[in-house]
């Protein structure tokens, strides 16, 4: 049977209701009149600096976390900024500031990249997470918390309401 009011811990499906906040208070991203945010947990779907604070909480409760950016989306590195031509770029791609793709890195290790600038001869890409550097302030309140199917502890996030569906595995 099972309890009425889990906590959570690795291997549940939980969904948090979020706000999160940049040092001055501007709101980054929010779940506010949305579907809460569906992660699996202990399986680093979501960044490490909230998924520890909510380690133990239950539906219902509230938490503010600041996540430092090292356990967040990085420091920021300078050197991660560079220019490429547009034309390396498929001609009919609609490039768009802060689009994301996924290239080969120096060893073969998937890495991913941002498009930072757009002007008419050239693209600046930037390896740095758009919120690398950032101190991330969370306002959170779980929503919903079971344990996990065993395909989803396979496949190592969870796969929602909707069934198998791929298309929330990009993870912010
Ligand atoms: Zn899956």
């Amino acid at each position: 049977m099972a309890l009425p009011n889990p906590a959570i811990a690795d291997g549940m499906v939980v969904t948090i209701h979020y706000t999160l906040t940049d040092d001055s208070g501007t709101v980054i991203d929010s779940s506010q009149g949305a579907d809460p945010l569906e992660y699996l947990h202990g399986h680093g779907n979501i960044v490490i600096g909230l998924e520890r604070e909510l380690t133990a909480k239950k539906v219902g409760d509230a938490l503010k976390v600041a996540v430092a950016p090292k356990d967040g989306y990085g420091e920021h590195n300078p050197l991660g900024r560079g220019k490429v031509p547009r034309d390396s770029f498929p001609k009919d791609m609609e490039l768009e500031v802060g689009m994301q793709f996924s290239g080969e890195g120096d060893k073969d290790e998937p890495h991913v990249v941002w498009i930072a600038e757009i002007a008419p001869d050239h693209v600046v890409i930037d390896q740095n997470h758009p919120l690398a550097g950032k101190t991330l302030h969370f306002d959170v309140k779980v929503d919903s918390v079971r344990p996990a199917t065993k395909e989803e502890l396979e496949h190592g996030h969870a796969h929602g309401a909707h069934g198998h569906d791929h298309e929330h595995g990009h993870h912010h």
